[in-house]
């Protein structure tokens, strides 16, 4: 049994007061959500805030309305919700996929979409005990000054294992973010940095507080990830796909890869495209392209040769669902 570190829980009920409450606290001070990932991390000493914010009682931050426009969730709605809202099944399946392909369901009944969107990167030399990372002489990103995936490396590389992240960058949604300072709107394809100590530009004191996903005619979009075990576990490889047609002419198309590096990776392949190409090209092109530009490293568990074979497998699955043959 691992035992919590003592800190003060904070229940703020509306927004206002929370972003007070952590501005306020400074860097001493976290937010946490349905807990699902933070807990264990406190459990394995990775962080040790003095305070607790929680947002379990600011209702403002919960649901999904839906405008002409777009989708709009609340950092608070849980991934089984939105897994399951017809809403977002009807035009937006990359992200009812991904939400429903989290952990398992105590974590998508308790897990959140912010919670999801601010997961601390992952790593198999930093995801441990304190005894285990200890031993091993920590690392860069807690504790230590060394890297055990990168030799000699000076930058953390631990993976971005959101499911939801990919699908939402390939969505084209954009984040909320509330401050003291006030509201801050962020594309979800700028939200992450290649750092795997910190790596969104979220501030100490900000709040994901809701996220809009834009509603295009014409768009599909899809959501794939490999796991060890279906039922639980985080992914070694997640792939989102979104494909936008007007008529039957495919205008733009865009694929995310996740749990390679920190930060999810846009194929640059994609967005080269021409408008207009057939599905059979742009499958191809894509599918070739996929395999040059991700490479899984050593930070998770499965070999990443392994994983680097299925990045053009998914990514060609993901694909078969969005984009029209024949
Ligand atoms: C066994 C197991 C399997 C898992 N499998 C998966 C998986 O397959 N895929 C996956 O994506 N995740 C997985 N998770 C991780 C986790 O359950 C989910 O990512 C979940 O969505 C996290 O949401 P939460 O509300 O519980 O976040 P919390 O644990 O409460 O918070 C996570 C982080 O986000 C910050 N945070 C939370 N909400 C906000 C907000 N609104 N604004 C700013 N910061 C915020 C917290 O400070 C913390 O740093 C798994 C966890 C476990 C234990
Ligand atoms: S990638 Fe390197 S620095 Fe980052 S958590 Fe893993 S071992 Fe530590």
């Amino acid at each position: 049994m691992l035992p919590l570190p003592a800190f003060k829980l904070h229940q703020p009920r509306t927004l206002p007061e929370a972003v007070s409450m952590l501005h306020r606290f400074g860097p001493d001070a976290r937010v946490i959500a349905g807990g699902t990932d933070l807990v264990p991390n406190l459990k394995h000493g990775l962080l040790a805030p003095r305070a607790l914010v929680s947002l379990q009682h600011v209702e403002a931050l919960r649901g999904i309305a839906q405008s002409e426009a777009a989708l709009v969730i609340g950092a608070m709605t849980s991934l089984d919700e939105i897994a399951s809202d017809p809403r977002v099944l009807e035009a937006a399946p990359a992200l009812a996929h991904a939400a429903d392909a989290v952990g398992g369901p105590h974590h998508r009944r308790m897990g959140t979409l912010g919670g999801n969107l601010c997961l601390d990167t992952r790593c198999r030399y930093y995801n441990q005990t304190y005894f285990w990372r200890a031993a091993l002489g920590f690392c860069l990103k807690k504790d230590g000054t060394v890297c055990h995936v990168v030799a000699g490396g000076q930058k953390c590389v631990a993976a971005a294992s959101n499911d939801t992240a990919p699908a939402l960058i390939a969505l084209e949604a954009t984040i909320e973010l509330e401050s003291v300072r006030g509201r801050r709107l962020v594309e979800a394809k700028s939200f992450y940095t290649a750092d795997g100590i910190r790596n969104t530009i979220l501030e100490a004191d900000e709040i994901v507080a809701r996220v809009s996903v834009p509603l295009v005619s014409g768009r599909r979009s899809a959501f794939d990830k490999v796991r060890r075990r279906n039922a639980i576990d985080f992914p070694l490889l997640s792939v989102a796909a979104r494909a936008d047609y007007e008529a039957s002419a495919m205008t733009s198309v865009d694929v995310v890869v996740s749990a390679l590096a920190a930060r999810p990776r846009r194929l640059a392949a994609a967005q080269k495209l021409h408008p207009g190409v057939s599905a059979a090209e742009a499958s191809a092109a894509l599918v070739q392209a996929s395999k040059r530009e991700c490479k899984p490293l050593e930070n998770i568990e499965g070999d990443a040769e392994w994983r680097h074979d299925m990045v053009p497998v998914v990514v060609e699955r993901v694909l078969s669902r969005v984009l029209r043959f024949g």
